[in-house]
């Protein structure tokens, strides 16, 4: 526990209602959205960019850990505080800054919510593209910190895409401001990438500027039935090999497709092995068109049983639903869930989603598999019971066994979710030693004593 008189000159620092210290407020801020938890001492909610600062002179003199939250739904236990000390949450900085539209940039504190941002962006007629499935209950500093990617990333790129400039809040306090509007900048080194996906272990991000594009006004959506998995995984490259980038290019498996039915009733086929979810977008209708139906025409020879496209917009909301609904229906199915994230070279996703299901069978466990199969990004997801001690251990095996393959095709641990505790063991087998060396020296010189978000990302730190 926190030394009361340090909780007193939180309170001095940064004013008594943004420092929460009863247990309600402290159970809040324990978890992510992994089954992961664990109680902080006291809870920040700062307001500006300076108040961050004091709160972190004073954990930096006192050497007590911070660990830095957005809205706790990472899926790599990156913001639970293991080991106490302060969470600091950003959620009381989310004030829209600014919308540039004639430099096509806007900006905003951290914790402002990604899709409000969103919204607000395209209300002026610019477009935010980075859509993570959790885009309504995330935040902007959280997707920067976790360079969060989503549906659009196949066309547009994922969050570092898209960031120009951050202000972030140095262990001993310092506040660094990098970027800008200018769209080429090679002026010393790049810090600002460095702290993109850096997930609050080398600074705490108060402000984010983002580049923005003009909003695309058409878009088609199509739901492409595949009796066999195999013949989905094989259209997913065939489609790019077409010369047709849509916009979105999303798998899911039969687990998958028998949950979000089980739990919404919107009429999917139980009897076939996988679904894509397509869409194509741009500022050509006929050209959208067109795309849509060289997309159709290579499902179809591909193997796909049937190819439906979204009439209108209620039509496509209804697609969408199905596969914005699929995380929360296969909670309905087993008490825990452990969501992976590997990512492949596109022509090994079919291999890949082979050797998951493989896994699956050899550790007698439910692994299904859907993701952002046109980056290759698979989120091969185990559903057990964590009380069950046997059931656990094969878990745990799985989850190693496929790292492993993801390395061996050339692919790595994480496309989008970030490292977290959950995957910090396997940051050599990744990265190699002398990566993870390199990596410990740059959190070292800019986190002397430990302090930011300790024992995450880096095994043995
Ligand atoms: C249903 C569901 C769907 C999801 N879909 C996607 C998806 O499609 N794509 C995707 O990429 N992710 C997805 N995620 C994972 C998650 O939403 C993202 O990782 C998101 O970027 C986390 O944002 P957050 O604000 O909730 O951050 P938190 O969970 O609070 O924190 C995540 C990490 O970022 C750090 N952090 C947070 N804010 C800051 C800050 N201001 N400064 C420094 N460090 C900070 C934390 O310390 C922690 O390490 C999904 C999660 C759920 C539950």
């Amino acid at each position: 526990m926190l030394n009361p008189s340090l909780i007193a000159e939180l309170r001095e620092a940064i004013g008594p209602e943004n420092v929460l210290d009863t247990l309600e407020d402290r159970i809040c801020h324990s978890f992510d959205g992994t089954f992961a938890e664990e109680l902080p001492d006291v809870v920040v909610v700062p307001t500006t960019t300076e108040a961050v600062s004091r709160v972190l002179q004073i954990a930096y003199r006192e050497g007590i850990p911070v660990v830095p939250q957005g809205m706790g739904s990472g899926l790599a236990a990156g913001s639970v505080p293991f080991g106490g000390g302060i969470a600091l949450s950003l959620t009381r900085m989310n004030r829209i800054l600014e919308i540039d539209r004639e430099n096509m940039t806007a900006s905003a504190e951290a914790g402002v919510i990604t899709a409000a941002f969103a919204e607000e962006v395209e209300s002026v007629g610019l477009f935010y593209p980075p859509d993570p499935g959790s885009i309504k209950h995330s935040t902007l500093g959280g997707n920067v910190a976790c360079n969060a990617g989503g549906p659009r990333c196949l066309k547009y790129g994922v969050t570092a895409d898209y960031v120009m400039g951050l202000t972030v809040v140095l262990a001993d306090g310092r506040a660094l401001r990098m970027g800008g509007k200018a769209i080429k900048n090679v002026t010393g080194y790049q810090l600002l990438q460095l702290f993109i996906g850096s997930e609050g272990t080398l600074g705490v991000i108060t402000e984010v500027l983002v580049r923005l594009i003009p909003k695309p006004q058409h878009v088609r959506t199509a739901l492409a039935v595949f009796p066999r998995l195999d013949d989905a995984s094989r259209a997913v490259n065939r489609v790019l090999m077409a010369g047709v980038i849509p916009a979105t290019l999303e798998l899911m498996d039969e687990t998958a497709v028998a949950c979000i039915e089980e739990a919404m009733h919107l009429g999917l086929p139980l009897d076939k092995e996988a679904l894509l979810l397509l869409e194509a977008d741009g500022n050509d209708e006929a050209s959208v068109l067109r795309e849509m139906d060289t997309i159709a025409d290579v499902c179809r020879q591909s193997g796909a049983s049937e190819v439906r496209i979204a009439g209108d917009e209620r039509e496509r909301a209804e697609l969408w639903r199905a596969r914005r609904s699929l995380l929360p229906s296969l909670a309905r199915r087993a008490p825990n869930q452990l969501l992976e994230d590997v990512s492949v070279p596109r022509s090994e996703i079919p291999r890949m989603v082979q050797r998951v299901k493989e896994i699956g069978r050899q550790y007698d466990l439910p692994m299904v598999v859907f993701g952002h199969a046109g980056d290759g990004n698979l989120h091969p997801t185990i559903l057990f019971d964590r009380r069950d001690a046997a059931q656990w251990s094969r878990v745990e095996q799985a989850v190693r066994d496929t790292f492993a393959a993801a390395v061996e095709m050339g692919g790595t641990l994480s496309g989008e979710h970030g490292i977290g505790t959950l995957k910090r063991d396997f940051m050599e087998l990744a990265l190699g030693t002398n990566s993870v060396q390199i990596q410990r020296q740059i959190k070292r010189a800019l986190d002397p004593k430990n302090i930011l978000n300790p024992g995450k990302m880096l095994p043995g730190h």
